[in-house]
């Protein structure tokens, strides 16, 4: 069975670079019945934080890419992967090494006067084991003939000779494994067999080859996906905008929005933009993967994030309202119904956190009337279509959408007014803005209580 990994490390939030990664590994072990296994690389003590595993975590779930494995934790592994430094040691594929800082310096420095490319000269190669290793580090002993070949199923065919490839460092001075070393032990140890990462990695690869095929063990399919980038065709970061998963939560995205677009970015099917989660599993393949960056642009993901917000089950945008109301401070269970708030604001909302502030006035009083809006419609003469419209409401047996507007059009017809003169003066009124649903929908939600006492307090 086919077994894919997401392998973050946790010194910060998941961004959106790692989750697409996460999200074509989960894709495509969802759509071959595989396996997909969550495994955090916190050997860097120093940057790495619970917070951060936290915010991982978190993200992972938010997005609905649940693992079936893990989350394994690196630094629980130390004593496997000292097991295997031990193991290369024995099989004379690995050597102590005691070269100083200032003759590996002074190497590097030669190299570079000769333009040559920086690379360890294997000095230690034969010296032998002496017994004082505080000082050592343990490197592995790449051959020196023959090449490695990858065949990525994103890049296609790679071919490093060996010659380029020095011996890498496999454990510090103090011990303990370095990132490479880590890596391959535990793809091979949890047997993923689909290696799927950034591209950023592409140069640890051959490097990991070598050491697997040292340890017999046998090698994954890689693929290597291309980065992503700003809008200035530097490698996406924190300048330029939000990259955290929980920040489009928080700036009021659906996770499927978030998905579609992050599967989109770097993998394309036909012409087609919107894909159900089903759809992604149904037609994502690792062939059709760009080979080269794409441009992260955040007002196709709004775009987007709208078709969703539009189209999806209310309920389901409901639930995730929900949660921003409360953000706000708004108690949904005071006032309307939440499916039929959904369904009257999602037309003008591209996001929930703007739907959340939209529908602040069915369930909350508000103080103040925007401002514009009141200058705008509470003139001379308001107060009277005021309260003709108070009168007829309160006489009016059934609370009923469409009656209301009926009532609406009758009075601006009796009192000879354009029937904005007549509307936006009570639109302002019971909602506080100038702009709200159809005026028959939005006294329909607000309900007869909360409309005539809003009416009379305008009119006060
Ligand atoms: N921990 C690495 C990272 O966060 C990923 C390693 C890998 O995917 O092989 O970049």
């Amino acid at each position: 069975t086919i077994k894919t990994r997401f392998a973050p490390s946790p010194t910060g939030y998941l961004h959106v670079g790692g989750a697409r990664t996460a999200l074509f590994s989960w894709l495509y072990a969802r759509k071959h019945g595989g396996k997909f296994v969550l495994r955090i690389e916190d050997t860097d003590l120093e940057r790495s934080t619970q917070e951060s595993v936290n915010a991982i975590l978190e993200g992972m779930t938010w997005l609905g890419l649940e693992y079936d494995e893990g989350p394994f934790y690196q630094t629980h592994r130390f004593e496997r992967y000292k097991e295997i430094i031990q193991q290369l040691l024995d099989q004379g594929d690995a050597y102590y090494c005691y070269c100083s800082k200032e003759e590996l310096d002074a190497l590097r420095v030669q190299q570079m006067a000769n333009k040559e490319k920086p690379r360890y000269n294997g000095k230690c190669r034969d010296a032998g084991h002496r017994g004082d290793d505080t000082e050592a580090v343990i490197r592995f002993k790449n051959p020196t003939e023959g090449e490695v070949v990858i065949e990525d199923l994103v890049k296609g065919r790679i071919v490093v000779g060996n010659k380029e490839l020095d011996d890498l460092i496999i454990a510090r001075s103090d011990g303990t494994p370095t990132y490479n070393l880590t890596v391959l032990v535990d793809d091979m140890d949890m047997q993923v067999n689909y290696v799927i990462r950034g591209d950023d990695h592409i140069n640890n690869t051959p490097r990991q080859i070598n050491i697997l095929k040292a340890l017999g063990a046998e090698l994954p399919k890689y693929a290597h996906v291309p980065m992503i980038l700003g809008p200035d065709g530097a490698r996406l970061s924190k300048r330029h905008g939000a990259v955290s998963v929980m920040q489009y939560r928080n700036d009021g995205y659906l996770p499927e929005a978030l998905l579609n677009y992050l599967v989109r970015l770097g993998w394309s099917s036909g012409d087609q933009e919107i894909f159900s989660v089903d759809e992604m599993i149904e037609l994502f393949d690792l062939n059709d993967v760009n080979v080269s960056a794409s441009t992260f642009n955040s007002e196709k993901l709004l775009w987007l994030n709208h078709q969703y917000i539009m189209n999806s089950d209310p309920a389901h945008v409901a639930h995730h309202l929900s949660w921003h109301m409360g953000e706000l401070g708004i108690d949904p269970t005071q006032g309307p119904d939440l499916l039929e708030v959904v369904t009257a604001l999602r037309e003008r909302s591209k996001t929930l956190v703007e739907m959340a502030a939209a529908s602040r006035y069915f369930y909350q009083e508000f103080a103040d009337y925007d401002e514009k809006a009141a200058k705008k419609n509470f003139k001379q003469g308001s107060d009277d279509v005021l309260q003709q419209l108070l009168d007829k409401f309160s006489a009016e047996p059934e609370w009923q959408g469409e009656k209301l507007h009926q009532i609406v059009l009758d009075t601006a017809e009796q009192l000879e007014l354009g029937l904005g003169k007549v509307a936006q003066p009570l639109r302002v009124a019971v909602t506080g803005a100038g702009v709200s649903p159809g005026i028959d929908v939005t006294l329909a939600l607000l309900g007869r209580e909360k409309t005539l006492a809003r009416i009379e307090k305008a009119i006060e």
